[in-house]
């Protein structure tokens, strides 16, 4: 079939909701793509900050068909070894002290909102608000583009579920003007990514964590995207010196097999018994089975020390880049390896560009480009993509 039937296909059979770049991918090696006439990519997008250990990497392959072969799917009705043991290692690698598996993003948010809904209303029955950042992103579920503090992704879905407020991101006074004792849960991203890769001051998180100790809400942070390593820490919590009582994972957690999970500390899943939320899919064997892959090479300190050399030597590449031009590089920002360079103007027309020259990047927020690469990459795949994105720069000035 040729590139342009699958587009025409797709165009009649497919709802049309994502903008889509005319390629057709076919396979992956390493931080490679290719696609349908063999023209290799450089990937720093990584299926949105999902393909933690790159394409194919020959460990999970290898764990995710020797599952396949054994068993893919059973119910959670009964127990499997493998989801024990992915279990056990986020509980050690996060410090707190029971799991949920999902499926996605959004349904690990949904569950942590649900999980603070309940434990704030054996509390007491008023103690419902949950209150999110502006820019932030939480899912596409009701309830999590309801937690979503961006009106575009809201926009004709109403009625929306009550209760959820919205803060600047970095503004403590804010946070302080709004909280009480009816505020259940602060829910945030420790940098915002979806909203253009926005870093907090290194205290805002300890005075968030103050916030909800005074009024006894629970701090949930959504570390869907920069959890797995992403910033040099396995949770990037861990960089800010700030423990939640809820985190949320998904992307990176199982390398790209379809996982979400949330984790809690032992106080606030003791709300929780049987019946009490659920999943036919969420963690099966094949998905726990990857991720044990995921969590052991990535949870080791030397693959996360790697992981923040290379976000340093990055940072410091697209910095070069951004003195080169200073009329549309406006700032460059992140950790580890999840990097952004807003620019002045829109960015759509350099990520098509960069593409033109064999480099998958990607921009959010209209004029942020976003760098969530691989956490595999070497200095020479990060001066490959640098260097293609120096070339295409001039024609932006
Ligand atoms: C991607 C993302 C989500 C949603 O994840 P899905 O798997 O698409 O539902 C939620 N929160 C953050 C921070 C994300 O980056």
């Amino acid at each position: 079939m040729t590139d342009e039937q699958i587009y025409e296909k797709d165009a009649r059979d497919y709802l049309p909701v994502f903008a889509r770049y005319k390629i057709v991918l076919d396979h992956g090696d390493g931080v490679y793509v290719y696609d349908t006439h063999g023209k290799k990519y450089i990937d720093f997008l990584g299926g949105i900050a999902v393909n933690v250990l790159g394409h194919n990497h020959p460990q999970l392959v290898k764990a995710v068909a020797d599952q396949a072969g054994k068993m893919i799917h059973c119910s959670n009705l009964y127990y499997t070894q493998v989801q024990a043991d992915a279990a056990e290692k986020l509980t050690k690698l996060s410090g707190l002290n029971k799991v949920f598996f999902g499926n996605s993003g959004a349904e690990a948010n949904e569950g942590a909102i649900k999980l603070a809904r309940k434990y704030a209303h054996s509390i007491g029955a008023e103690k419902s608000q949950i209150i999110t950042a502006i820019h932030s992103f939480h899912g596409r579920t009701i309830a999590t583009l309801t937690a979503t503090g961006q009106p575009k992704y809201q926009e004709g879905f109403g009625p929306l579920p009550e209760g959820f407020d919205y803060v600047p991101y970095n503004n403590i006074e804010a946070l302080e003007k709004l909280m009480s004792n009816k505020t259940a849960a602060v829910m945030l991203e420790p940098i915002q990514g979806e909203g253009g890769v926005h870093v907090p001051d290194s205290a805002y998180l300890t005075k968030v964590r103050e916030l909800c100790n005074k009024y006894d809400a629970l701090l949930i942070f959504d570390e869907i995207q920069t959890g797995i390593g992403r910033s040099g820490k396995f949770f990037t919590y861990e960089k800010f010196g700030v423990k939640p009582d809820i985190v949320t994972l998904a992307k990176g957690l199982a390398g790209g097999v379809p996982i979400g999970a949330f984790i809690a500390s032992d106080k606030v899943a003791a709300v929780f018994h049987a019946g009490d939320h659920g999943s036919t899919f969420g963690g099966n064997p094949l998905a726990c089975a990857a991720a044990n892959v995921v969590l052991d090479l990535v949870g080791d300190d030397k693959f996360l020390n790697n992981v923040e050399a290379m976000g340093e030597y990055m940072k410091s590449r697209l910095e070069k880049i951004q003195k080169k031009f200073p009329d549309l590089v406006k700032e460059v920002r992140g950790m580890g390896l999840i990097l952004g360079m807003e620019l002045t103007k829109p960015g759509r027309d350099i990520v098509n560009s960069c593409l033109e020259k064999n480099a998958i990047i990607n921009c959010t927020a209209g004029n942020v480009l976003r760098f969530v690469p691989p956490l595999i990459v070497t200095k020479e795949h990060i001066d490959e993509v640098c260097d293609i994105l120096e070339e295409v720069l001039p024609e932006f000035k």
